[in-house]
């Protein structure tokens, strides 16, 4: 029978791990401090920021939300992370994307302290991850390996296939399950015979961005299938990359959407904001 990976059981549990570390934090007189900056007031965005300051408030770390006008300008949003960079009650500082077309996202990233870069974004975090190093894991592949080893799923010697390369979700998630020793492949737009490629698998990681666009032709039988992706149907139903209906009786594992990987990102954000007390 396939075992379905419930996401939001894992987050919850994560939470409260979480929660009980933050009241030991507090009782050593040590406060966590995240500063959330949101630019403009794209409702999507609105969606995120509110879902990460409750989180916040649920596992008792303290929140500052900033929240700038449409018409900020780069020099402007610099200033104020140079600023929250230098205060020290400040732990993690986490700027919102995407950004409205004047400011260089890229540039904003940069100048987030690495120390302070909770989103794991930073080139040093990315650099770190990539050579074996300590640093911020970018929260929505880290979730995907919390996920995997909470529900009893070895990666270790296993041949894994990541459907994407982007800089937040494919790449990261290929270096995370190489640091957990599966034998890993990244294709992407270029890929020749996707399927041929994508049915190796023991553990398919679907990162593309296209909705239900993996089917069962996909994936090899008995395979653990891990569905990143996120939209809206025709129906405004929310789906994923993987076509869940036609792929789920195939295999050992699979996540749903919604209720698989998307409640992990909040917790993995919150976990990295517990760790930047100790950096
Ligand atoms: P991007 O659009 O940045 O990357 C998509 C990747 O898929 C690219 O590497 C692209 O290849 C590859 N790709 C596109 N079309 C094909 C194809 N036909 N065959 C093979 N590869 C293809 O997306 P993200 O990585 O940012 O996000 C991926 C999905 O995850 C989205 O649905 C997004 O909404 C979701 N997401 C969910 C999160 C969560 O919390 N659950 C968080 C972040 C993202 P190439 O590089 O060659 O262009």
């Amino acid at each position: 029978m396939t075992q379905i990976i419930d996401g939001k059981k894992i987050s919850t549990q994560i939470k409260e791990e979480l929660k009980e570390q933050v009241a030991a934090y507090k009782a050593q007189g040590k406060e966590i401090c995240l500063a959330v900056i949101q630019v403009g007031n794209d409702p999507a965005s609105s969606v995120y920021v509110r879902n990460k300051k409750n989180a916040c408030e649920y596992i008792g770390i303290r929140s500052l939300a900033y929240e700038l006008p449409q018409e900020t300008t780069e020099a402007e949003l610099l200033s104020l992370i140079a600023e929250l960079n230098d205060r020290a009650e400040v732990n993690g500082i986490l700027v919102q994307l995407p950004l409205p077309a004047q400011i260089n996202e890229e540039k904003v990233l940069n100048a987030i302290s690495p120390l302070k870069d909770v989103d794991g974004f930073h080139p040093v975090n990315v650099g770190a991850l990539c050579i074996g190093k300590k640093g911020f894991v970018s929260c929505t592949p880290a979730g995907v390996i919390e996920l995997l080893k909470r529900s009893g799923i070895s990666i270790s010697g296993k041949e894994c296939v990541v459907v994407g390369r982007s800089n937040i979700v494919g790449k990261p998630m290929a270096l995370l399950l190489l640091r957990e020793n599966g034998t890993v492949t990244v294709a992407h737009s270029r890929t020749e015979d996707l399927k041929t490629v994508t049915r190796r698998a023991d553990i398919l990681v679907v990162a593309v961005g296209k909705p239900r666009m993996i089917t069962a032709d996909y994936v090899k039988e008995g395979a653990v299938v891990i569905d990143v992706g996120i939209h809206r149907d025709e129906k405004n139903k929310l789906c994923g990359d993987v076509d869940y209906p036609s792929v789920a009786p195939h295999c050992s594992a699979i996540t749903p959407v919604p209720g698989g990987v998307g409640p992990m990102t909040i917790a993995m954000l919150m976990k990295n904001c517990v760790e930047s007390v100790s950096v």
